[in-house]
């Protein structure tokens, strides 16, 4: 581009824009994710052995390494009508604020009632649980967020949906259970009553206020048992990864409608379904040989799957009824401490991120809660959003990206995912800002002792 064209706080894309195919990036990568295995026989799980799980079409685009682009269904192409495009911003009035000569982006995915981006998936597991003839839906949250958004998308298409939330969350965070009551979502605690699984584990850890490996078994075990149900998952799985594509897609058309390129992308990495849609159209590229990024991902320093845990098969869940998954993990048993970041405290990690990060195509960073309130607090100052707590692990290591630039004059380009608003996190917001918040790391000890729980498949 001969002349530099003013880019605008705000880079939308028109209606006609919202991508009509998602982007399999499986299909570039040379080593593809690991299968998942049966949990009892350690065999690769096929289709048929997944049926009584999932919906029949989620589970072939689970399986589907090799179909790079795949179409958006119509309905879902208009229900992404009602709340996107989302806007890419350039964080004009943050780089004023840091003396920064970096170029800072971020693409804001909380403008919907879920807050965050998990709506994007979650119409779409649900599309196809409808199309099924299901009768409904099972699933755990923690945050909320995914349970919120698996509640709006439900209601939209007339089916039901059960969720099972973590008890800490369920007791914290009343408003959240009444939103998808609201909209007509049936909300438990878990560990609950309700299931054999639920009825083990309040035996076994009498008062325990749950975690979303148990909440996860629970909803599996009610989706297999009830006829006309089936379980949906919000994070982790290659599917979920698959539709977040839309979030990079996105970004990516619109700076390319300025010529703009990024030098460092960056998400923060719970189950890795944010980073993943996100940086899926550049990791392409970078596969392709076609382009290099830096890409980062940011873990919360008390749940460090990517950065301390180990590249191995493990449970997905408590109650060890899931497949097997191959991703970086920290141990099904691990608890991470209380810290205020619900939607990144998953023990393990996409199995995808996890085989681009092992081949080194990114690197993973950690960041210390304290620090991250502190990014949010300053962004919120001067950006108008008040982000949530999970987006803000992104925040603060492109605002240290962005500080570096500052010490060495380099332009550079950042693009970070800002995956949603933090309204219902002001408990700890109020920790805070009373100075009452503290910082946890694993011991090296509780680690390893999570890591001997890791299931033996032998060679495969
Ligand atoms: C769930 C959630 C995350 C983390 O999940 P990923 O699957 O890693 O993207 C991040 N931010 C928000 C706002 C969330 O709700």
């Amino acid at each position: 581009m001969s002349e530099e064209k003013k880019i605008p706080y705000k880079i939308y894309l028109s209606e006609d824009e919202i991508p009509k195919q998602w982007y399999n990036v499986r299909a570039d990568m040379k080593n593809k994710p690991a299968p998942l295995l049966n949990p009892g026989t350690h065999k690769p799980m096929g289709f048929e052995d997944l049926r009584p799980v999932f919906c029949d079409e989620l589970i072939k685009q689970e399986l589907d390494d090799t179909t790079p682009y795949v179409d958006i269904p119509q309905e879902v192409q208009d229900f992404y009508k009602m709340y996107r495009p989302a806007p890419l911003v350039r964080a004009y009035c943050l780089e004023k604020a840091l003396g920064t000569p970096a170029k800072i982006y971020y693409k804001f995915e909380g403008n919907n009632t879920s807050g965050s981006h998990k709506l994007n998936s979650a119409i779409v597991q649900a599309y196809y649980a409808k199309k099924q003839g299901l009768k409904g839906v099972t699933t755990e949250t923690g945050a909320g967020q995914w349970g919120t958004a698996l509640s709006m998308a439900s209601a939209y298409l007339g089916i039901d949906c059960k969720v099972y939330m973590v008890k800490v969350s369920y007791e914290q965070k009343p408003f959240r259970r009444e939103v998808m009551r609201t909209y007509g979502a049936s909300v438990t605690p878990s560990p609950s009553m309700e299931t054999e699984i639920g009825k083990k584990i309040n035996a076994e850890h009498p008062g325990t206020t749950g975690s979303l490996g148990c909440a996860i078994s629970e909803a599996v075990e009610v989706a297999t048992k009830t006829e006309g149900y089936r379980y949906v998952l919000g994070s982790v799985l290659n599917q979920v990864l698959l539709h977040q594509t839309v979030i990079g897609l996105e970004a990516k058309a619109a700076l390319d409608k300025y010529g703009i390129t990024p030098d460092i992308i960056i998400g923060c990495a719970g189950g890795g379904s944010n980073l993943g849609g996100l940086i899926s159209p550049f990791m392409g590229e970078k596969l392709r040989g076609e382009k290099d990024y830096r890409i980062i991902a940011v873990e919360p320093a008390s749940c460090p799957s990517f950065t301390r845990g180990k590249f191995a098969y493990d449970f997905c869940d408590t109650g060890m009824v899931c497949p097997l998954a191959k991703m970086y993990t920290l141990g099904s048993n691990f608890i991470p401490s209380a810290n205020h970041a619900g939607g990144l405290r998953y023990h393990g990690m996409s199995p995808i991120l996890s085989q681009l990060y092992h081949d080194g195509y990114m690197e993973a960073v950690t960041a210390e809660q304290t620090s991250v309130f502190e990014a949010a607090q300053r962004f919120a100052r001067v950006e108008g959003i008040l982000p949530a707590p999970e987006s803000s692990h992104a925040i603060k290591v492109a605002i240290d990206e962005a500080l570096k630039c500052k010490e060495t004059g380099e332009e550079k380009t950042i693009l970070f995912g800002l995956t949603g608003t933090g309204y219902f996190d002001m408990v700890a917001y109020q920790k805070y800002n009373d100075g009452e918040m503290t910082d946890y790391i694993p011991s090296d000890e509780e680690l390893q002792k999570s890591f001997a729980t890791l299931p033996d498949v032998g060679e495969l």
